[in-house]
């Protein structure tokens, strides 16, 4: 995979003589193939929850009003689930494509901590109690000035993260809080299998996805660090990865003192 690539030509040149040309195409394959990768896990992506709903519907269709309550409401959750799997992948499309060429969008005072508990509940919601529980743990109540939507984006992503690479028995934390110098931090830990070290330079490039080998691999399309990276810095914070195989992995986001809102700011009408 690793071997260089080269395009050789040969043209005529002058008279009676030829002109070789050897192009280097290793890093064009490479991008070919990554992206033929990545149309090939979006249809797989969506397929998938495609199949599962119209497989309910049909059963719903041919013979709902005889299925007792709870088999009922149960197939209604798994398809509520199926549709937010969808959605949130078409989000991610559509976000990539704004955070990566349309123009930043205006900040407002976003109110972390309610955020967070929404996006916490929402994930124990999903498919329990069949994943690691995510546990919130407040140590700050400040706000930050951004953009909504795309914090919504890039936390949404790492907490679903957390959950879908762990295993049911693991956990994960979500910690808001205070940094000494005056900004705010967030941390998703989780307890989960880690990611080799190899790799980690390059998770937030977009599309890019770790096959390990023996491993389930779990569905997925690539842009979700992408997303987190762009959004962090439209907001002037840093993202760092910190992993440890077979321990979990932790994803921070520190944001300076020039975007953290004090409670009391937070709750002004049209601040700043
Ligand atoms: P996706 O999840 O769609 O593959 P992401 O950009 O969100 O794309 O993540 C890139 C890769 O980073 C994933 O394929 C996964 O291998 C790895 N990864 C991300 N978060 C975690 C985590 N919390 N634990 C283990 N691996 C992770």
């Amino acid at each position: 995979d690793e071997a260089l690539q080269l395009e050789i030509r040969i043209v005529p040149y002058g008279e009676d003589s030829r002109l070789l040309i050897a192009q280097d195409v290793t890093q064009l394959r490479f991008m070919e193939r990554v992206r033929s990768d990545f149309v090939a896990n979006v249809s797989h992506e969506l397929r998938t929850p495609l199949t599962v709903l119209r497989g309910y519907m049909e059963t719903l269709t041919e013979g709902g009003q005889d299925l007792p309550a709870s088999s009922y409401k149960k197939m209604v959750q798994r398809m509520v689930e199926q549709t937010s799997r969808m959605q949130s992948l078409v989000d991610n499309l559509l976000s990539l494509t704004r955070l990566e060429s349309g123009p930043p969008k205006p900040a407002t005072v976003v109110q972390v901590p309610l955020l967070l508990d929404r996006l916490c509940k929402e994930a124990n919601l999903v498919e329990a109690p069949e994943h690691a529980p995510v546990r919130l743990v407040l140590d700050s109540q400040v706000s930050l000035l951004g953009n909504e939507t795309d914090l919504h984006s890039a936390f949404a992503n790492l907490i679903s993260n957390a959950v879908k690479y762990s295993r049911p028995s693991d956990t994960v934390t979500v910690r808001w809080s205070q940094e000494e110098a005056g900004g705010v931090r967030l941390d998703v830990e989780d307890t989960g299998p880690g990611i080799p070290k190899e790799h980690l330079p390059r998770l937030t490039e977009r599309f890019y996805r770790v096959e390990i080998e023996g491993c389930r691999s779990k569905s997925g399309t690539g842009l979700g660090l992408a997303i987190v990276k762009h959004v962090m810095s439209r907001h002037d914070a840093e993202l760092f990865i910190a992993s440890e195989l077979g321990r979990g992995s932790r994803f921070t986001c520190v944001f300076p003192p020039s975007r953290v809102v004090a409670g009391s700011d937070a709750s002004r009408p049209n601040f700043p």
